[in-house]
């Protein structure tokens, strides 16, 4: 009959109209659960990095350092190194804090480019950086360094009509399987001491 009919198309319009409505819905939802991905990487991204250098933070650092404690494979330990830039306030009281700024990220920048790609480099602290060598034993390491201490000292960083130059010391240390991660930093940072009494712009191990 023509009611039947009514109720028949009726009811093809009405399912029609839910399915339209729920596709709708879910690539909506599926759309947010991306951006919300997206946006989840950019936030731990931004935890994880220093602003001014684009190098890791500290945080990322002792997370790092942890993982590779935790790795561990009982022979193959790391290597661990924190260096610090020489005499670096004077460039911020002669040039000013801006062009200071322009050292560390100039350096950092640098870092990237010298350690190779299996290693990690971190801003540590101020003028601090923390670099660590996974598989790597202390003489591997510190052949690393050696190269990297000299391109810093023939590095120039420009600006304007200015030109300067900078060294840095090293303190390198391998992981120590008894005394653990607090008394590897430590000794890493009692060789980075030892190289400013000797002098500075060395490589400690
Ligand atoms: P040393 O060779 O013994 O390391 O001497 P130094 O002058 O480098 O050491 P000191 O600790 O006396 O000075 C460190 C300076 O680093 C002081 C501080 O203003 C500067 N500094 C720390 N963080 C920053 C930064 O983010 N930007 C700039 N421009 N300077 C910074
Ligand atoms: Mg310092
Ligand atoms: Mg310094």
């Amino acid at each position: 009959s023509e009611e039947n009919l009514l109720q028949i198309t009726n009811t093809i319009t009405i399912f029609w109209c839910i399915s339209v409505i729920a596709f709708i819905f879910s690539n909506n939802s599926q759309e947010l659960e991306s951006k919300l991905i997206e946006y989840n990487a950019q936030l731990e991204k931004q935890a994880n990095t220093d602003t001014l250098t684009g190098l890791y933070n500290r945080r990322k650092a002792m997370e790092y350092m942890e993982y590779l404690v935790k790795n561990q494979s009982g022979s193959c330990g790391f290597s661990l190194c924190i260096c610090d830039i020489d005499f670096f306030k004077k460039v911020n009281d002669n040039y000013g804090h801006d062009f200071g700024d322009e050292v560390l990220k100039s350096l950092s920048k640098l870092f990237l480019e010298e350690i190779g790609e299996k290693n990690f480099a971190a801003r540590w602290g101020g003028e601090e950086f923390l670099l660590l060598f996974p598989e790597c034993n202390g003489d591997n390491a510190s052949d690393i360094l050696e190269k990297l201490r000299r391109k810093i000292k023939n590095m120039k960083v420009k600006k304007d009509d200015l030109e300067i130059s900078v060294t840095m010391t090293f303190g390198l240390a391998e992981y120590d399987f008894i005394n653990g991660l607090t008394a590897t930093i430590s000794e890493a940072d009692k060789k980075l001491y030892m190289g400013k009494e000797k002098g500075r712009d060395i490589v400690i191990f």
